[in-house]
């Protein structure tokens, strides 16, 4: 079964669908997804076989690797949001869960890579809530 996902960066300049199925969801906080999210971990959905259209802003996708490493990431070069990466070497395409503007059908399976996880990302989901800025 397929389903159509759409996404958007945060000043709307690249737009993007995706055709195909959501089969894990992690969230990693290994060292890199921490330096390129610039939090706790990155939200990482995988999507064997998907097909990724871009509906506009292609010309506005940067792209970067780390030397010789899997680790990629595609960016829109106007506000830095972090959007789907065609991963076709390896048949799946990742999206960051946070660029979707439909809602995700899978629930995250797992933190991932903990080890490496930042010295203040403990019990984070003790730390007091609000709904918007407390003032
Ligand atoms: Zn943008
Ligand atoms: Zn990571």
């Amino acid at each position: 079964m397929s389903h159509l996902h759409t996404g958007s960066c945060l000043c709307g300049a690249v737009k993007f669908e995706l055709e195909g199925e959501f089969k894990k969801f992690f969230l990693c906080h290994c060292s890199r997804c921490r330096k390129t999210s610039g939090t706790a971990h990155c939200a990482n959905l995988f999507a064997p076989g998907a097909t990724l259209n871009w509906l506009s802003g292609e010309d506005k996708l940067s792209f970067y690797r780390l030397e010789d490493t899997n680790f990629a990431r595609t960016f829109c070069s106007v506000c830095g949001s972090n959007v789907p990466t065609d991963a076709k070497s390896r048949g799946l395409v990742v999206v960051p869960a946070g660029c979707l503007d439909t809602d995700v059908d899978i629930t995250p399976q797992a933190h991932i890579f903990m080890d490496s996880k930042g010295n203040w990302d403990d019990h984070l989901s003790d730390v007091a809530a609000f709904e918007t800025m407390p003032s």
